[in-house]
């Protein structure tokens, strides 16, 4: 008797587990499922989870399996480059495809028994909903949040999941966020003529508002604007911001019948072909050069000075993709991903622009990611790092500007994937060209043009001819010597403060926020305050009076006297923009100071408010982390001043000096980007060092020389491949033990290509020790064979009694 064979599915879920997980895929379903459809599965006794069918197949697995329950896809949601692409990345940066799939998928496609749902603010249309649907939606009237088990009473049924997943999809609920912001999705509001007047009628209307000279304004500014936009939608804010009126004036227009306004979900549509661009002799010769190396199929390198107008070259390069019907992706540093860049491509590419980076809310991630999988025409992907991760079909070109930017590596969680090396194997499997941009390219990717596996295109002057900013450096060993130093400005630092703000321009200071906050030491003693849960000294925060621990939010009030030997002369060490801010404001009281780093713009919106205010005026000096030197481009910032360059020289890890070089030439660059010629200030003990001398003299090719002559000595990337293994455990001896038997383990295969177990600089967070061993591998060694090995070592090493809850974490070619 021949009977026909059962069909199963192998199910990704967004655990840490390495492998897929069988489940029997029952009729109908089998007759309709594919790979990179969603369904609903359970795993243990009761928990259940949204899965990806990550392949179907008839073999019969060796133990009984469960069905899977629903299939909640008509089309597959993500498609199968995404689950190739996702694969890869698991095997190479050492995690699981449930890891990558969660780092993918936005928060409305995954949901699990431990999820909470809340309703949206757009109230439902009740007549519309099922009966299901209807009893959920009520039951939000009553409570702020369901979890999915609430949901399984109110409806009794096992599984609510797909009633809850049409409830997200029509943007009924969402996910709750750990970040509770409102989820109403981004409406803009269009301004147009009311209908199409002649040309006597619109007479008519100038003339009646003779006497409304600001509405006059209005409707003239409407005109102005009116071109680059499709069918003459304008954006109201910038009609406002261009006439200098008020919504009330626009508000009597609309009464008077001239103008209409509308609400839209999807931003203005730009006029794209009335926007001409027209690249300069230099920038034309190296986007021929680019081309080249697409032609050879090489991803290119474009080591382009600050202000050389690299944005200008990816811009007309995306424009060619989009206009061969191609997606193009564009992948910046999270805080890259000002306004301002957005403002610049929505006004060549109009809605065609999709967003995504962590700053946005889940619905509007969820919008960009269906936008992405359904929509056929053309598109511009602009993200950070994990839009990599989206459906990407029809890949025509990637774009990764600042390339360098330690940020495209996630540390935490996994997957700990680089996007930039990722982002090449992608456009490698697209068969799609890829271009790296920067002023100062990364060791990597420099080695890489050297030993032509990219090829290097140089643009060596800046657009409009503007020379790079003057380097001043201001010897503040001597100057504390001399006792000159007010707090931590130099008298001459100060000087070119005043004479900026006195010129009408601004000041942008840069101090880099690693290791350098405040804390709080004892004079007489020289105890310092200690997180309970962390190997850390606390930061002290002025404005709160509060001592944090940067690593597990710990707090505690400030000390009035040292807790060891009672003294009262306590003092803080060290300096971060904070405390700069509070110091400028006394030495010049006249100065409007305001401060960019992390504390700063915790709210929605404070980054992009911030900027703003920059850019209207509103501030003079703007003092900042990491967060100045990215992006920013203004036209009358003439002076930029560097606080300490020494505490980015002096970081123990071997790329130090390239990222000290790198930050001090980025932030820099914001200095006299147009007309005049910008001028840097840097403060620093040792302006002899090499990589200060290199700075001032804008020499990067001397620098990366230096550095990659000692990389290969020291045998460092790019010269070889690390990998860096973390074991962790809440108890010391547990973790030195298993440390120790993990390296002795890895050493009978690799000998001395393994260095350690030490201690990380931070030894202990949130109670839990943790210790390193780090691999040093050749490149010609087979990176898959020395992992496959170490997984093997790994899976012995876990189930030994004695090491019950260690933890391994793996890490990648670290950053
Ligand atoms: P980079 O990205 O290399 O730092 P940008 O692309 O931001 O440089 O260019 C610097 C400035 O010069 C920007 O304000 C930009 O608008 C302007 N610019 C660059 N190229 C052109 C061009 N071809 N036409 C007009 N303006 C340009
Ligand atoms: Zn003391
Ligand atoms: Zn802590």
């Amino acid at each position: 008797m021949s009977s026909v064979k059962a069909t199963y599915a192998d199910i990704l879920l967004p655990l840490a587990i390495r492998q897929t997980y069988t489940y029997l895929l029952p009729v109908p379903f089998s007759n309709t499922a594919k790979p990179g459809m969603r369904v609903v599965v359970q795993l243990g006794p009761r928990k259940l989870y949204t899965g990806i069918i990550y392949s179907i197949h008839q073999q019969q697995p060796t133990h009984p399996v469960k069905p899977v329950l629903e299939v909640l896809d008509n089309e597959p949601g993500v498609t199968q480059q995404q689950l190739s692409f996702w694969d890869w990345l698991s095997g190479y940066y050492m995690c699981s495809i449930g890891e990558v799939m969660n780092a993918a998928l936005p928060a409305g496609l995954k949901l699990a028994s431990e999820s909470h749902i809340i309703a949206s603010s757009t109230p439902p249309e009740w007549d519309t909903l099922s009966d299901h649907e209807f009893l959920l939606m009520e039951a939000l009237e009553h409570q702020d949040e369901l979890s999915v088990q609430d949901a399984a009473k109110i409806l009794d049924l096992q599984n609510p999941l797909r009633i809850i997943h049409k409830l997200i999809d029509h943007g009924m609920v969402s996910l709750e966020e750990n970040i509770k912001d409102t989820q109403r999705a981004k409406t803009f509001i269009l301004v147009s003529l009311a209908q199409d007047f002649t040309e006597s009628q619109l007479n008519n209307h100038f003339e009646s508002l003779k006497r409304a000279p600001k509405q006059s304004a209005v409707l003239l500014a409407y005109f102005k604007l009116k071109g680059a936009y499709r069918a003459g939608l304008v954006p109201q804010d910038e009609l406002l911001k261009s006439a200098s009126a008020t919504k009330s004036t626009l508000n009597g227009l609309v009464e008077k019948g001239i103008f209409n306004i509308q609400e839209s979900l999807s931003p203005p549509e730009g006029n794209n072909n009335t926007i001409q661009l027209n690249l300069s002799p230099a920038q034309k010769k190296a986007q021929i050069e680019i081309k080249s190396g697409f032609a050879a199929n090489k991803p290119v390198l474009l080591h382009g000075i600050t202000g050389s107008g690299k944005t200008e070259i990816y811009i007309s390069l995306l424009k060619e993709a989009l206009t061969k019907h191609k997606r193009a992706l564009y992948l910046v540093p999270e805080i890259a991903l000002t306004t301002q860049l957005i403002d610049r491509l929505r006004l060549h590419f109009g809605e065609q622009v999709i967003i995504y980076h962590s700053r946005i809310s889940q619905g509007e991630r969820l919008s960009a990611y269906k936008r992405l999988l359904s929509e056929e025409k053309p598109l511009l992907l602009l993200g950070a790092r994990s839009a990599l991760l989206l459906p990407l079909p029809d890949l025509g070109l990637v774009v990764i500007d600042e390339e360098h930017d330690p940020s495209f590596k996630q540390q935490d969680p996994a997957p700990r994937y680089h996007a930039r090396d990722s982002a090449v194997v992608l456009a490698n499997f697209a068969n799609c060209p890829i271009l790296l941009g920067s002023a100062t390219p990364s060791a990597e990717s420099y080695h890489n043009a050297q030993s032509e596996r990219f090829l290097l295109c140089t643009l060596n002057e800046r657009y409009g001819g503007v020379h790079l900013p003057e380097m001043e450096v201001v010897d503040i060993r001597r100057e504390t010597l001399w006792k000159t130093m007010k707090g931590h400005y130099s008298p001459k630092l100060i000087e070119e403060i005043q004479q900026t703000i006195a010129a009408g321009k601004k000041a942008i200071l840069f101090q880099n926020r690693r290791g350098y906050s405040p804390i709080i030491q004892c004079e007489t003693c020289g105890h310092t305050q200690e997180c309970p849960n962390c190997d850390i000294t606390l930061t002290y925060h002025k404005y709160a009076n509060k001592l944090t621990c940067h690593y597990c939010g710990h707090t505690e009030k400030t000390l009035s006297a040292c807790p060891k030997c009672g003294s009262t002369a306590l003092n803080e060490k060290g300096f971060g923009t904070e405390k700069l801010e509070e110091e400028l404001q006394t030495l010049l009281p006249d100065v409007t100071v305001a401060r960019l780093d992390f504390d700063s713009t915790r709210r929605k919106n404070a980054f992009s408010k911030i900027i703003g205010q920059f850019g209207a005026g509103d501030i003079d000096v703007l003092i900042g982390t990491q967060m100045v030197t990215k992006g920013l481009d203004f036209d009358d910032v003439t002076l930029v001043g560097i606080l300490s360059a020494d505490s980015m020289l002096h970081y123990p890890d071997f790329r130090a000096q390239e990222r000290a070089f790198q930050l001090m030439e980025q932030v820099a660059g914001r200095a006299g980007r147009r007309a005049e010629r910008g001028r840097v200030t840097i403060q620093t003990y040792r302006p002899d060092h090499r990589v200060i001398e290199a700075v001032v003299k804008h020499d990067y090719e001397k620098m990366i020389a230096q550095q990659l002559q000692e990389r290969e000595v020291f045998r460092y990337p790019p010269f070889v491949r690390l990998i860096q293994l973390e074991l962790r455990h809440r108890d010391k001896n547990t973790l030195d033990a298993a440390a120790h038997h993990f390296a002795s383990a890895l050493v009978n295969q690799l000998g001395e290509r393994v260095l350690g177990p030490e201690y990380p600089p931070i030894s202990r967070m949130k109670n839990v020790y943790r210790k390193r061993i780090l691999l040093k591998l050749e490149r010609e060694l087979s990176a898959p064979k020395v992992k496959a090995f170490i997984w093997q070592v790994h899976d012995a090493l876990i189930l030994q009694k004695p090491f019950k809850g260690v933890r391994v974490v793996f890490d990648v070619d670290p950053y």
